[in-house]
């Protein structure tokens, strides 16, 4: 038996069981050892029961005196209520819905518990305490013998699958697994590093002997997850060095012209990242380049220039997007950009009718999928914009030259090597690669995330942007907001209304397609819209299960400003531009990461109206308001990621979401001397010993490890 079989052959483990765990992500044994405690209660202090203070959280150890439970108001819930005692006092202890408890527990038995004091009419009392039992069968388990003494982990959960019985099930898997749970890091590094071995480190991190040891398991654990990150990173940065790639020579008089053609001229930031680009694609090694730049820096005219000097030179590019619409969007926007120079410019969607501007005049047909692959076989298509229906095999190029893949911290690490690795024709050459990304990291983390690629920044928004105003509203002054959208309609703006998400019962999966639920909360919400608030408007909803025709209709009519308000999941957060609009209002504003906040506020303010931002929250938690907070001060996603970074602590899964890495990962990723230590470690092994042939159980964890940042 090894960690890799499935938890559904675990003894005591059914198929309903199975299928709970299923939602927090555990499909095997192993995953189930990696579902980490969030923190731990401490049943090892006790407080004596004449000393509870109301809003502490507290241990304490006693006898039931007295318990009995009945359906509360609500009547389907069962309210419990019992009488603990010790040789100093009594309290009150309620439990809400845990209609088992009253058979669990009974007048003598002796019991811990840990939970929160509170102040009620009638006195104190605990608030849903954890509980242990500390009898058997009348006589008292010793305290050092119990398995529940001391630190207790705490689980994130999912309905009907306690951390009282992850515990009661991770112990004895922990002890029957024993012999499969191997160190897999070199020795060498244990020793630099100061870590705990693997098989002490998950044994402490699910029953730590002191909060000390829970944390260097931790650590451990974070370790881990980096020093796998790099070691994929820095091994897939060899493979590209060590490959060869067509030089693009620089057409300078097709830049000029095209540079001359614009409405606008090219801020520096744009001018200098555009440079760098050229200058790499006249290399003989693949480029391998990250161009960040804010919402709205304008990235696409970059891209569509470094698309230009490709085509020029008798190469293909191949352009991909995260979502449909945007993918349409950048086929609309290069085409019209390059509407001179008698390119052929395809879309392939996957899901939809095919697109063509067609050569000569820049006129756009359909054409089948069919036609549009044949094309671009024999090289007649320059470019090719679309979504990952790029990455099929049946894809083929002629002569790829130049992948650019947009909003890249959505596509997953492997999917961009995946465009990248493939070959043109039969010859042993890849590729430049350009990804984009609005959401700006801090050059320390983007050089670690994604290896030593080379980083342009575009840090500099057009000229006459106004700074977005924004503002916390909480969900009492929601009318404040709907009449502030009236007047702006007004005036002829239009106005967004995103949506909160609506948390599956598990958030383990990393990057998370709309569902059902969020799409019935979109639903509702434009249904409220349109008939109680705004009557006279159009209202309508954009969602990500909406067929694309709906989708492209619905834009459309946007854009043209025939759509008033639009209402939408977050699918609106990447790259959709529609200048008019000037009101984004976030309903559950503290569901979002920053980052992503600030690419949904970057919706509006692109053109030269005032606009403003409403996060909406009844989020009284410090922390939301920290991060809401920022929001307003800050305009500079970059500032922004770095706060996001400070604020975020382990546990929530924006940074997973949003950066495509585990959590763990993130959390070592903020100690950037550990990083960079890492990163030379890393660094070594591989200058030894490449394949890790000396290091067979490490390989076996990086391939795992590969699977999981596999993130679609
Ligand atoms: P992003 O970087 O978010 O992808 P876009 O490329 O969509 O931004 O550009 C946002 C808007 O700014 C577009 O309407 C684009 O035409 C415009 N734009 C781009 N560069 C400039 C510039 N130098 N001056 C003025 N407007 C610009
Ligand atoms: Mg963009």
């Amino acid at each position: 038996m090894d960690l890799s079989i499935p938890i559904g052959q675990v003894p005591r483990i059914g198929e309903v069981l199975e299928k709970r765990l299923k939602k927090l992500g555990i499909k095997t044994v192993r995953d189930l050892l990696y579902h980490l405690p969030l923190r731990y209660e401490d049943f090892s202090n006790f407080v004596p029961l004449n000393q509870l203070r109301p809003r502490t959280n507290v241990s304490i150890r006693g006898k039931i005196l007295e318990i009995k439970s009945r359906l509360a108001w609500r009547k389907r819930m069962t309210l419990t209520q019992a009488v603990v005692g010790d040789q100093t006092g009594a309290v009150r202890v309620v439990w809400f819905a845990k209609p088992y408890i009253i058979d669990v527990l009974e007048p003598g038995s002796e019991v811990i518990m840990a939970g929160r004091v509170s102040q009620g009419k009638n006195g104190l009392y605990l608030n849903n305490p954890t509980y242990e039992k500390i009898t058997e069968s009348g006589s008292p388990v010793s305290l050092q013998k119990s398995k529940i003494a001391g630190l207790m982990p705490v689980y994130p959960e999912t309905e009907r699958l306690s951390s009282r019985w992850l515990r009661s099930i991770i112990r004895p898997i922990l002890a029957n697994f024993k012999n499969q749970v191997q160190e897999f890091l070199p020795e060498k590094v244990l020793k630099e590093f100061n870590l705990l071995s693997f098989p002490r480190a998950i044994w402490q991190i699910h029953f730590p002997d002191s909060l000390a040891l829970a944390e260097k398991a931790r650590l451990r654990l974070a370790f881990e997850e980096l020093f796998l990150i790099e070691l994929f990173v820095l091994k897939e940065r060899v493979k590209i060095l060590q490959t060869k790639a067509y030089p693009i020579p620089i057409d300078l008089p097709s830049i000029q012209r095209f540079v001359k053609s614009l409405p606008f001229t090219l801020t520096n930031a744009q001018k200098k990242s555009a440079w760098q680009i050229l200058k790499d694609l006249e290399k003989s090694h693949p480029m391998n380049r990250l161009l960040e730049g804010e919402v709205g820096s304008g990235k696409t005219v970059v891209a569509a220039l470094a698309a230009l000097n490709t085509a020029r030179a008798k190469f293909q590019v191949a352009l991909m997007a995260p979502t449909e619409i945007l993918a349409k969007q950048h086929f609309k926007e290069v085409a019209r950009l390059l509407f001179d120079f008698k390119l052929t410019i395809a879309l392939l969607t996957g899901q939809e009718d095919k697109i063509m501007a067609k050569k000569l005049k820049g006129e756009v047909l359909e054409a089948s999928r069919q036609k549009i692959l044949a094309k671009c076989l024999d090289g007649q298509i320059d470019i090719l914009i679309g979504t990952h229906a790029l990455i099929q095999k049946s894809v083929r190029f002629k002569n790829l030259g130049l992948v650019i893949i947009d909003e890249q911290h959505r596509f997953g690490i492997e999917q961009r090597a995946r465009l990248c690795q493939r070959r043109h024709s039969s010859e042993k050459t890849v590729p430049h690669l350009l990804s984009m990304t609005a959401t700006p990291i801090p050059r320390s983390l983007a050089l670690t995330i994604y290896g030593d690629l080379d980083l342009s920044i575009i840090n500099e928004l057009p000229q006459g942007r106004k700074k977005i105003l924004t503002e916390i509203v909480p969900p009492r002054e929601r009318q404040r907001v709907y009449d502030f959208i009236q007047s702006q309609v007004e005036l002829e703006r239009q106005a967004f209304v995103i949506c909160p998400r609506i948390e599956p019962a598990s958030s383990a999966g990393s990057r998370r397609p709309t569902s059902w639920n969020d799409v019935k909360a979109v639903a509702e919400e434009k249904e409220k819209l349109a008939k109680e608030v705004f009557p006279d408007l159009r209202v309508e909803m954009l969602h990500g299960k909406m067929k694309p025709k709906e989708k492209e209709k619905i834009m459309k009519d946007f854009k043209n400003n025939k759509i008033k308000v639009l209402v939408a999941t977050s699918v609106v957060e990447v790259g959709i531009d529609i200048p008019n609009a000037s009101v984004m209002v976030i309903e559950g504003a503290e569901r979002f990461g920053l980052a992503q906040l600030h690419q949904l506020r970057g919706r509006v303010g692109r053109a030269e109206h005032q606009s403003y931002c409403f996060l909406l929250t009844d989020s009284p938690a410090r922390k939301t308001q920290q991060r809401l907070k920022a929001m307003v001060k800050a305009e500079d996603g970059f500032e922004l990621a770095q706060k996001d970074l400070e604020i975020r602590g382990p546990g929530e899964f924006s940074g997973r979401k949003q950066w495509g890495l585990p959590d763990l990962g993130m959390e070592s990723l903020k100690d950037l001397v550990l990083v960079a230590k890492c990163k030379t470690a890393v660094k070594e092994i591989l200058e030894q010993d490449f394949s890790l042939k000396k290091y067979p159980l490490l390989r076996e964890r990086l391939e795992r490890f590969k699977e999981k940042i596999h993130l679609e």
